[in-house]
């Protein structure tokens, strides 16, 4: 079966993100936001050409199935011959199960509702998306693509917590997520840098969700993202790495409930916890404040952490990319967590590394022995190419 045309989707709780690519090339994107309040649609072509930017109709805003209808006008709208040949969704969970897309399937749909407690807040959604696609483009296929998928080459030691192996079994394990962007990285490596793409890269995506992924050869060794997306690196309102210790003597001592932890670590802490001023990076580089200081300088410092357990496990480091929001513009932060790498092998180039990375640029010196790029990413892209190879096999 030939895909020419894909809809790339990412539903979220209240959004609905979407991209149109005709073969690799994306021609169209936009979202919807506030489902289920005041929602509003945007949509423009690649050129920057605005196809629709209005309110929902209440009837419109009920839900993701009411929301893709409205998509699906604007689709028509942009192109009234138009015909989506496959839908590829953006599913934050494929469970240990899956490390690679899949088609679903009456079956496989089944199957994914019973990953929901593993990413509550986010997979839902992403099958409300499905099935408001089902019903939108019926007889079209659906794909699945899993941020996990990419970290199911990891190792029992680098995958599993030490508690006992039952809970292991049980599916308590670190799944690592960003995986479309990882993906995305490691296959663009071969086009932009093919001289380490089959080396030994360390991944930063930093964006208000952050993580890092040690890759080899083009495979996931390890992340610093565990269980769920609160792990690992400080983010814009999430902690990151914590002693699960805080936690129970925050339930013990504190009257916390479970909730209001979960709240409290996911919510209100990272940048804007840290700083008490913003979890926006752009809002804390700007500022004068000490605090705004302290917060920017432990996030580079957490970031160091990592690299530096990252490029132990991998016995080596050809190159650092940085990407994600954060990771592409801030050159301030990409100083930061290369200042006193020298030992590594890291040299940075302070000219280049003022450059946003609008595409792949080189921000080390040409003597350095370690790589370091940022590299836009483009999860996306990725979930279209996932999205036509399944439909084509
Ligand atoms: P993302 O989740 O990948 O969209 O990234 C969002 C993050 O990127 C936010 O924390 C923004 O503050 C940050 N960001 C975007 N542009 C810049 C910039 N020019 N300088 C520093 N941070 C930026």
């Amino acid at each position: 079966m030939t895909i020419e045309t894909i809809l790339v989707l990412n539903a979220g709780s209240s959004s609905i993100k979407f991209q149109l690519f005709k073969g690799e090339e994306s021609v169209l994107s936009g979202q919807i936001d506030g489902l289920g309040a005041s929602a509003w649609i945007k949509g423009k072509s690649a050129e920057g050409v605005t196809i629709m930017d209005r309110a929902l109709s209440e009837e419109e805003a009920q839900n993701h199935n009411t929301a893709l209808q409205v998509i699906l006008a604007l689709l028509k709208e942009f192109d009234p011959n138009l015909e989506v040949d496959a839908i590829g969704h953006r599913v934050v969970h494929g469970s240990s199960k899956y490390s690679a897309p899949v088609l679903v399937t009456e079956e496989v749909a089944a199957e994914l509702e019973t990953f929901n407690p593993l990413a509550p807040l986010h997979n839902p959604h992403n099958l409300a998306g499905i099935a408001g696609a089902k019903a939108a483009f019926p007889g079209k296929p659906n794909v699945a693509c899993f941020d996990t998928a990419f970290h199911r080459t990891q190792e029992f030691k680098n995958e599993a917590y030490a508690i006992p192996t039952k809970y292991y079994d049980e599916g308590i394990r670190r799944y690592g997520m960003h995986g479309q962007s990882f993906h995305y990285i490691a296959e663009e490596l071969h086009n932009v840098a093919p001289e380490v793409a089959n080396g030994k890269v360390v991944v930063a995506h930093l964006g208000n969700g952050a993580s890092m992924c040690a890759i080899e050869n083009g495979k996931s060794v390890t992340t610093t993202m565990g269980f769920t997306p609160v792990d690992g690196l400080a983010m814009g309102t999430r902690s990151g790495l914590i002693d699960p210790g805080v936690i129970f003597y925050l339930i013990e001592n504190k009257g916390m409930s479970a909730k209001e932890v979960a709240n409290l670590l996911n919510k209100e802490s990272g940048m804007k916890g840290l700083s008490g001023i913003s979890q926006d990076m752009r809002d804390l580089e700007n500022s004068d404040s000490p605090d705004a200081k302290r917060a920017l300088d432990y996030y580079d410092n957490r970031i160091k952490r990592e690299l530096g357990a990252l490029v132990a496990v991998m016995g080596g480091l050809d190159a650092i990319v940085f990407t994600g929001g954060i990771g592409e513009n801030s050159s301030q932060t990409r100083a930061g967590v290369c200042k006193g790498l020298e030992f590594l092998g890291v040299e940075i180039d302070e000219e280049a590394n003022k450059a946003r990375a609008k595409e792949a640029i080189t921000i080390s010196k040409g003597s350095s022995k370690v790589k370091v790029m940022a590299i836009p990413t483009n999860e996306e892209a990725m979930i279209a190419r996932q999205t036509r190879a399944i439909c084509e096999a």
